[in-house]
């Protein structure tokens, strides 16, 4: 058995334990790969183990990816996921290859990748990037913009809004992570008497799932425990 794979069994089964210890359902806590920096081979063998849904940060190395793939396993049905930031220059390559979008916190972003996702392709599965208090990063959403936003995306066809996404600020108490990811699942259930299609709350990394799990995630973003630590130093 190949080092990925046991990783995506350790996962799978520490998502299980999870959901168990604070009485979730089996199956309610989908694991996306996040395999941003790492080569169509490490894609590949997490692919022959099961997995579907990958994650990807950054536009260019992600459209290469997408293309490889459907150009030579066009046989894996892989649903691939935008979760790094997005310039307005470069939505067009993301409305053109990406099945779901983790990072939409402007009503620009979202009014673009509506226009230019090609007609033969389904909706984008949306998400609305939040930014949760304390959190370190510019990017995000505030709960008022979170509102507005919504109401935009829902009257876009080309956009299915299907929930909130955050990066909390990277601490090691189980207690600070608990509080934060919180917040996300009070949000998300206030928007979510407005819009019914609203079911995913993208929030959990390697070092905070548990505690992403127990305030309600519906989606964990895992790299480092499947793929091993990222080498950046290619990256400019
Ligand atoms: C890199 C990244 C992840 C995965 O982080 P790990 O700590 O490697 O599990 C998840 N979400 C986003 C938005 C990321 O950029």
């Amino acid at each position: 058995m190949s080092s990925i794979q046991q990783n995506i069994e350790h996962i799978t089964s520490q998502i299980e334990s999870a959901q168990q210890k604070c009485g979730r359902p089996r199956d309610s806590v989908q694991l996306l790969a996040v395999s941003k920096t790492k080569p169509n081979e490490a894609i590949l063998e997490a692919a022959q183990a099961g997995q579907r849904a990958f994650g990807e940060n950054y536009v260019q190395e992600g459209v290469e990816k997408v293309q490889h793939f459907n150009q030579h396993h066009a046989d894996i049905d892989i649903e691939w996921h935008f979760i790094g930031p997005i310039q307005s220059n470069k939505t067009r390559h993301v409305a053109e290859h990406f099945a779901w979008v983790h990072t939409v916190d402007r009503a620009k972003t979202a009014q673009r990748l509506n226009d230019q996702r090609p007609e033969h392709m389904p909706a984008i599965q949306v998400l609305i990037q939040v930014n949760t208090s304390g959190e370190a990063s510019k990017s995000g959403a505030t709960d008022k913009e979170v509102f507005e936003l919504a109401e935009l995306i829902s009257s876009l066809p080309n956009l299915t809004l299907r929930g909130l996404m955050s990066i909390p600020a990277n601490v090691s108490d189980y207690q600070s992570q608990l509080s934060a990811f919180k917040q996300l699942a009070e949000l998300k259930d206030k928007l979510a008497k407005q819009y019914p299609d609203i079911d995913t709350l993208s929030m959990g990394m390697s070092g905070d799932m548990d505690a992403a799990i127990e305030a309600g995630s519906t989606m964990v973003r895992i790299g480092t425990a499947i793929f091993g630590a990222r080498d950046y130093s290619g990256k400019a």
